[in-house]
C-alpha cells in the first residue's frame, strides 16, 4: 500500500525540500504472461486496469502504452466534462461517468481538480433552439439536471458575451447543466496509474504493440517491441489508432480517424467561471485555473494521424469566438495542439467483443471521451472480466452496425465535447 497524499505528507516532505517524493508507478519489466493485456495507456485503458483490480479482483494485469501515460488524446483535450445527452442509451453511460467523477478525487486519493462550474449550449436560431429544448426535456426525463437558460440569464452568467454575436451569432438561448465543468487531464492519467500500481497492475511504457497472437479465433498474446507477451484477454483502447490496432488482428472498424485541435491563451484575470460551447460555429471556451483561455474546435475534415491540425480551423474558429466575446480580440494565443480522435458514424463509442474470441475493443469516443474516462474504463472492466456487455455498454456494441440500431449523438456531440 503506498502512502496517502495528504496535508501531513506534504508537510513531511517539504521538510526535504519535495526530494524525497516516493515514485507514484513502478516501471516494471513486462512478465511472459498475465491474465489481461491493456493496449494503450491514455485515461480509458488506465481507468479499465484499475477497475478491473479493485472490482473484479483480475491484478495480473498489464497496461501496454506505446509512449508515455496520458500522451494520447488524455493529455491533449480540453477537458470538458458533462452528461446532457440526448439518448437514453447515452445519458446511462455519461451519467454512470459523471457520478464517478463527483467522488473521483477521494477514490483515487489524487486531486484530478474537478470544478463543476457549469456547461452551457447556446443556441443561434430557432432550430438550436428547438434542439436545445427537446435535449433539456430528454435529460430531465433521465433525471439529468439540465436547464434552460434565456439571453438574460446567460448574460448574468457570462458578462463579457455580446449576445449580438456582432450580428452574425445572435445568441438566443442556452442549455445548461451545473454539474458539468472541467477536471486537471493529467491528473486524471496518473491518478489512475498510481492506483492501478498499487493493486499490482503492470504499467509499461515505450512499448508499441506491433501485432496479436490468434490461435482458432481465440487471442492468446500480444507482440510488442519488449517481445510477446501471452494474454488470456485483450481489451485495446487506442483511440485515433484503434482502427489501425484493431487491423492488426484482422478486424476493420467502422472508424474514421480525424486531427482535432485546441488552443490556449496567455494568461489573465478571471474573466470567465464557466464553459460556453456553440455546436453551430464549432467553438467553445473556458478559463484555467493558470488563467489561460482553453479554447476548442471541430474536427479537421480530413483524415489523417498527424498530432497537429491546419490553419484555417483555428482561424474559423477564433474568428467565431471573437464576434461572441469581443473583449477578447486583442488577446495572444500562446500554444496551439491536436489530437486524432476516432469517430464513429452516430458519434456514439464502441464498447465492446468482437468476433476474435478474449479480444475487446473500446473506441470511437471521438471528440468526447474525455467526459466518460471514469465510466468508460468501469463498463469496459465489467465486460472484459465477465464476457458480457453490461447493461450500460449493451447499445454500444459493434453488432449495432450489423442491426443498424445506432445511438444518433450528432444533436448532443455536434462538437461533442
Ligand atoms: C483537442 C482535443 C480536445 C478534446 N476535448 C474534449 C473535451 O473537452 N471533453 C471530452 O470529453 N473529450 C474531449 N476530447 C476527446 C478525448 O480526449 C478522448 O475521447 C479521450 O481522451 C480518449 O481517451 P483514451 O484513453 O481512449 O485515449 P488516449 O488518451 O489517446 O490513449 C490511447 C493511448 O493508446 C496509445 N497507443 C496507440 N497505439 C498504440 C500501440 N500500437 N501500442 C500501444 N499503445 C498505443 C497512445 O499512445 C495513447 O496514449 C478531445 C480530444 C482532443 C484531441
Amino acid at each position: 500500500m503506498k502512502s496517502r497524499y495528504s496535508i501531513f505528507s506534504l508537510m513531511r516532505n517539504a521538510l526535504s525540500y519535495h526530494e524525497k517524493w516516493p515514485e507514484a508507478w513502478r516501471s516494471p519489466e513486462p512478465k511472459s504472461s498475465y491474465d489481461v493485456v491493456i493496449v494503450g495507456g491514455g485515461g480509458h485503458g488506465l481507468a479499465t486496469a484499475y477497475y478491473l483490480a479493485k472490482i473484479h479482483g483480475i491484478r495480473n494485469v498489464a497496461v501496454i502504452e506505446r509512449g508515455w501515460l496520458g500522451g494520447g488524446n488524455t493529455g491533449r483535450n480540453t477537458t470538458i466534462v458533462r452528461s446532457n445527452y440526448l439518448w437514453d442509451e447515452s445519458a446511462g453511460l455519461y451519467e454512470h461517468a459523471m457520478k464517478l467523477w463527483e467522488g473521483l478525487s477521494q477514490e483515487l486519493n489524487y486531486n484530478v481538480m474537478f470544478s463543476q462550474r457549469g456547461v452551457m449550449n447556446l443556441a443561434h436560431n430557432q432550430q438550436d433552439l428547438r434542439d436545445i429544448a427537446r435535449r433539456v426535456n430528454a435529460n430531465r426525463l433521465n433525471g439529468i439536471d439540465s436547464e434552460f437558460l434565456t439571453p438574460h440569464q446567460i448574460k448574468d452568467l457570462v458578462p463579457i458575451i455580446d449576445l449580438r454575436g456582432n450580428g452574425r451569432y445572435p445568441v438566443l438561448g442556452a442549455s445548461n447543466q451545473r454539474r458539468g465543468g472541467t477536471a486537471r487531464h493529467d491528473a486524471v492519467a496518473w491518478g489512475y496509474a498510481r492506483r492501478a500500481d498499487e493493486h499490482g497492475v503492470h504499467i509499461i511504457q515505450e512499448c508499441p504493440v506491433t501485432g496479436f497472437e490468434i490461435e482458432n479465433g481465440r487471442v492468446t498474446g500480444v507482440q510488442t517491441a519488449k517481445g510477446l507477451i501471452k494474454a488470456k484477454k485483450v481489451g485495446v483502447v487506442v483511440a485515433g489508432h484503434a482502427s489501425v490496432v484493431a487491423e492488426m488482428a484482422g478486424l476493420r472498424l467502422p472508424v474514421v480517424s480525424h486531427p482535432l485541435q485546441a488552443l490556449v491563451s496567455e494568461p489573465v484575470k478571471p474573466v470567465i467561471d464557466t464553459v460556453v460551447m456553440s455546436n453551430a460555429i464549432h467553438a467553445y471556451i473556458s478559463q484555467s485555473d493558470k488563467g489561460e483561455l482553453v479554447i476548442g474546435a471541430g474536427v479537421d475534415k480530413y483524415v489523417g494521424y498527424g498530432q497537429r491540425g491546419s490553419l484555417p480551423v483555428t482561424e474559423e474558429t477564433l474568428a467565431a469566438i471573437c464576434e461572441l466575446f469581443p473583449s477578447l480580440k486583442r488577446m495572444r494565443m500562446m500554444r496551439q495542439w491536436g489530437g486524432i480522435v476516432d469517430t464513429c458514424p452516430d458519434a456514439s463509442p464502441i464498447i465492446s467483443k468482437t468476433p476474435v474470441e478474449g479480444f475487446f475493443i473500446n473506441c470511437g469516443w471521438g471528440t468526447g471521451g474525455f467526459k466518460a474516462t471514469p465510466g468508460s474504463g468501469w463498463v469496459f472492466a465489467d465486460t472484459i472480466a465477465n464476457d458480457r456487455p453490461h447493461p450500460l455498454n449493451e447499445a454500444f456494441s459493434l453488432e449495432r452496425f450489423n442491426s443498424g440500431y445506432l445511438v444518433d449523438e450528432h444533436g448532443a456531440a455536434a462538437v461533442a465535447h
